[in-house]
């Protein structure tokens, strides 16, 4: 081995035990800016000998790989259900079925928490993973290995004594705190909140870009492992066995001799749950011996051997005072509980969303009413029912508003539609606040020395009534509000000019044109260049960018057909904010491509899917995502998708590898 072949593989050795303490011990034992300061050395190395690729190496984490489309993969084992129970009688009948079955033996269980996320099988070979798929119907899943890859917490490479193949079970949730914080980033920058950390975690599953895994608080707790002679004889040594191995799972899991020991478990987790970093549903017994377990067998959709009991969602009952109406920066109607404040699972609930006028009619809630109130999965909590017998007799059932409550324009609901909307987008006050905030917010304009209040404030003053009118706000108007100060007002209108410099991109995504968001953001700036560009775009030019559907190429274009839209834009030009690209970003740009059309497939050794595609839309060419005749090239890495090969050589188009590719940018 040389010199430097050591040297990476004691990096990555030296990472992997890293990763492992931090993300599977939580305990580590060097700081945030140390690993990333030997991360950055290994990726160094790795760049400048990329004979040394290895497919485990912890430098992968990142992500940067996008899948376009998730294979189909085949379950070697079947990925099976469970049976619920819901009381100590489903269990002991449960604990007969069995019985009578493995006649006269002592049963084990083990006790497991049901983590409520979502499911996935990992494969691994010679301690390697080499495959991860969703869990699907059960017999199929999706290839999502790319992704899977950037959660920390699953290992690329195991320690210890592994057996040589076995698939191992999990699941992938999301942790409270991380939901939480990714929640707040989303509002920060003007979008909707996730709903509940389990959608979201198996949302994420199935993201095309990899990066945007990485950047997600992802964990995978597991807890059963399949194969051919593991020689693991039950499944509290799997759970012992797989975190020897370098795996995450939970300690809680209990060794209970009876169904009364396992009543104790679950009456302790039923009410200790909630201070648990993740969210459960449930516990899982299984029978502890893996030779019982084969005895038991299946039945059509789960294993005899394992049974779910399912935690009740906490529920309560209060009183209904007020039922309000939030109008959201697109304008859409959310009615809201406005409740008697009261406590539920650990905290104190005084707001519930009802959805929609169609919820509110199915549940006939009113006003003063004595409502259910419950908490599942969901964040927010919601009402799932009515106290009848409470109704005081002249009460009166609840009538949808017609009118918004914020600029009383008529509502209107679009077919097929659920929401209500407020169409006066340019005079709802509502709206036009909730677009300033999306304009100054962090991953937008990220205007220093201004907030959410501020933007009230200023709007309420009559001091702005778009975001162009931030540009003309002077020191000498901002005083006198109410909580500034000299120093406050000075912060403010240096912000607001030092935001001129923010680069097109995101100048683009602060706009606050429907479904552009900032990677939407990003590929339309490329594409076009500058905004002039843009504003004359056709749907059949915009859907022919990469990654710009339909949906987008309608409300780009009707968000500039509206002069209004095109009056701010030519403001905010005047005012010197950024509506091209760089030099710099053009710079990099040549014609060499110009009028082809490429399609990436497979692995690459020198450089990354992204960067790729990157190098192809700098040099004039076009990305696109599928093989067809007007395809010019498609540039192939290692594991190229064996359909995707016979389809270019059916229409005849050229395959060129990584290096036929480079010297065609570089010639
Ligand atoms: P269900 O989807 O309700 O049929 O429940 C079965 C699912 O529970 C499995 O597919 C797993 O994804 C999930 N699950 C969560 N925690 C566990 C656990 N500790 N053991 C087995 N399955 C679990
Ligand atoms: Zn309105």
């Amino acid at each position: 081995m040389s010199s430097i072949e050591q040297k990476i593989a004691s990096l990555r050795d030296e990472l992997r035990e890293h990763n492992y303490k931090y993300y599977v011990l939580d305990q580590p034992s060097i700081s945030d800016f140390e690993f990333d300061m030997k991360l950055k050395e290994l990726q160094k190395l790795e760049e400048e000998h990329p004979e040394f690729h290895d497919p485990t190496s912890p430098s992968l984490r990142v992500g940067g790989a996008v899948t376009k489309n998730f294979e189909t993969v085949v379950h070697e084992h079947r990925m099976y259900s469970l049976d619920n129970s819901y009381s100590k009688e489903d269990l002991e009948d449960w604990e007969k079925r069995i019985q009578r079955i493995l006649g006269d033996v002592q049963v084990e269980f083990t006790c497991e928490l049901k983590y409520d996320g979502a499911s996935i099988s990992l494969t691994y070979e010679d301690g390697r993973l080499v495959r991860a798929v969703t869990r699907g119907d059960g017999f199929q899943g999706d290839e999502v290995t790319t992704n899977i890859k950037t959660i920390k917490s699953v290992p690329l490479q195991l320690k210890g004594d592994y057996p040589q193949k076995f698939d191992i079970r999990g699941e992938i949730i999301l942790t409270l705190e991380g939901f939480a914080k990714m929640n707040q980033e989303r509002v920060e920058a003007g979008e909707d909140p996730y709903m509940n950390p389990r959608n979201t975690a198996s949302g994420s599953l199935k993201l095309q870009d990899s990066a945007l895994v990485a950047q997600r608080p992802l964990e995978c707790l597991l807890y059963s492992i399949t194969g051919n002679n593991l020689g693991i004889k039950t499944q509290f040594e799997v759970l012992e066995k797989a975190r020897q191995w370098g795996f995450k799972v939970p300690t809680v899991a209990k060794l209970c001799k009876s169904t009364q020991e396992v009543m104790q478990f679950v009456d302790y987790w039923d009410t200790h749950r909630h201070s648990l970093p993740y969210e459960t549903d449930g516990v899982v017994i299984k029978v502890n011996s893996i030779q019982n377990q084969e005895e038991l067998g299946y039945t059509a959709k789960s294993p005899r051997w394992a049974m779910a009991y399912k935690f009740k969602a906490e529920q309560v009952s209060t009183v209904l005072n007020e039922i309000t109406y939030q109008v959201g920066r697109t304008g859409a109607i959310t009615p809201v509980a406005n409740l008697e404040p009261v406590l539920l699972a650990g905290t104190t609930v005084k707001r519930a969303s009802l959805h929609n006028a169609d919820q509110i009619a199915k549940l006939d809630v009113r006003e003063g009413d004595t409502v259910f109130v419950e908490k599942g999965g969901e964040i927010i909590p919601k009402i799932v029912g009515v106290d009848f017998l409470k109704r005081s007799a002249d009460s009166k059932p609840t009538e949808y508003i017609t009118h918004c409550p914020e600029c009383g324009t008529e509502l209107i609901r679009k077919e097929g539609e659920a929401q209500h909307f407020c169409p006066n987008d340019t005079g709802c006050p509502t709206q036009i606040t909730g677009r300033i905030q999306h304009f100054i917010s962090r991953k937008a304009m990220d205007i220093e020395g201004m907030g959410s209040e501020t933007v009230e404030l200023l709007f309420k003053e009559g001091l702005i009534a778009n975001y162009a009118d931030l540009y003309i706000l002077t020191k000498e108007q901002v005083v006198p509000l109410e909580r500034m100060a000299e120093k406050s007002a000075e912060n403010l209108v240096n912000g607001v000019a030092a935001s001129k410099s923010i680069p097109f991109e995101r100048v683009l995504f602060a706009l606050g044109i429907r479904y552009v968001g900032e990677t939407v953001a990003k590929k339309l700036a490329k594409a076009y260049k500058n905004v002039d560009a843009l504003m004359v775009a056709t749907q059949e030019e915009l859907v022919a960018v990469d990654e710009i559907g339909e949906r987008i190429a309608e409300s780009v274009i009707r968000f500039f057909a509206e002069p209004t839209n095109v009056a701010l834009v030519e403001r905010l030009k005047s005012y010197g904010l950024q509506f091209s690209l760089s030099e710099e970003q053009l710079e990099n740009q040549t014609d060499k491509l110009k009028g082809q059309t490429f399609v990436v497939s497979g692995v690459f050794e020198n450089i990354s899917r992204d960067e790729l595609k990157k190098l192809i839309e700098d040099n004039g060419g076009k990305v696109a995502s599928s093989i067809s005749s007007k395809t010019s090239f498609v540039v192939a890495g290692d594991n190229m998708g064996p359909s995707k090969k016979t389809k270019a050589e059916s229409l005849g188009v050229p395959i060129i590898s990584e290096q036929e590719f480079m010297e065609k940018v570089s010639a």
